[in-house]
């Protein structure tokens, strides 16, 4: 059994103040709550106050990208060894804005996973496909390249702790999302993909969510999924009562 894990991707959004009135709205109203796993992934300067605010609710702290080295002349990058510094236990990685205006390109989602999880960070890796590529009939070559050249050389032992977000990116903060349907099969066809590097047994453990434009009206629809065992929410996670409308379902 897989235990659903729904993460908010603030991108850049709320400063140190916004941070902490949307943490503590959510934590109180979540308190009890059981069966989801929710991970908070607020920008790089709000993490140590998110920490804080999240110490002994059980619920997860997420950065939205890390570069690959410990320490060094890197100029505005956060290595793992700093994530870890600060408690975070995950770490979004290849999200499309990052591979669209940032250069991130499948080998460097994959130096990225493997930094994170050597540092004992649970990487969310996203894959999707543009609504060009989609029209083209390309999704599942594309999804299926991904996937792979994402996971490249990281071991069994630690593909349980990966977590992969299907966000196809015509549905990413356009409101217009992926039926529950199609969703659950391109997920399917991630699953099958990692069964074909892992074996079935492992590729059953992995978590895979879906995100582009889940809202608290439609996010049962994708949890109801076989495929779905979670949700990547960005605006909807920028507010309380939407955010924990979501994450209770
Ligand atoms: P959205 O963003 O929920 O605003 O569509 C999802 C994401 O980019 O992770």
């Amino acid at each position: 059994m897989r235990k659903p894990i729904i993460a908010g991707n603030w991108k850049m959004y709320k400063t140190i103040p916004e941070a902490k009135e949307l943490v503590k709205g959510l934590v109180t109203k979540l308190a009890g709550l059981d069966g989801v796993e929710v991970v908070f992934c607020p920008p790089f300067t709000a993490l140590s106050t998110v920490k804080e605010l999240l110490q002994g609710t059980g619920h997860g702290l997420g950065a939205q990208d890390l570069y690959w080295k410990e320490q060094g002349a890197f100029t505005g990058e956060v290595s793992p060894l700093m994530l870890k510094d600060v408690g975070c236990d995950y770490v979004i990685i290849g999200h499309s804005e990052r591979r669209e205006h940032f250069g991130e390109t499948d080998q460097t989602v994959n130096q990225k996973a493997k930094a994170a999880l050597a540092h004992g960070i649970k990487p969310i890796i996203c894959v999707g496909e543009s609504l060009a590529q989609r029209e083209a009939g390309e999704t599942s070559a594309l999804i299926k390249g991904q996937t792979e050249k994402a996971l490249a050389e990281i071991a069994p032992s630690e593909l349980p702790k990966v977590v992969i977000a299907y966000e196809p990116i015509w549905a990413i903060g356009t409101g217009r999302s992926s039926t529950a349907k199609d969703a659950n099969e391109v997920i399917g066809l991630i699953r099958k993909t990692i069964a074909g590097m892992y074996g079935h047994d492992l590729a059953e453990q992995v978590r895979i969510q879906y995100g582009g434009s889940v809202k608290p009206e439609n996010v049962k629809e994708y949890m109801e999924q076989p495929e779905i065992d979670g949700a990547l929410v960005g605006g909807a996670s920028l507010e309380v009562e939407s955010f924990f409308r979501i994450v209770n379902y």
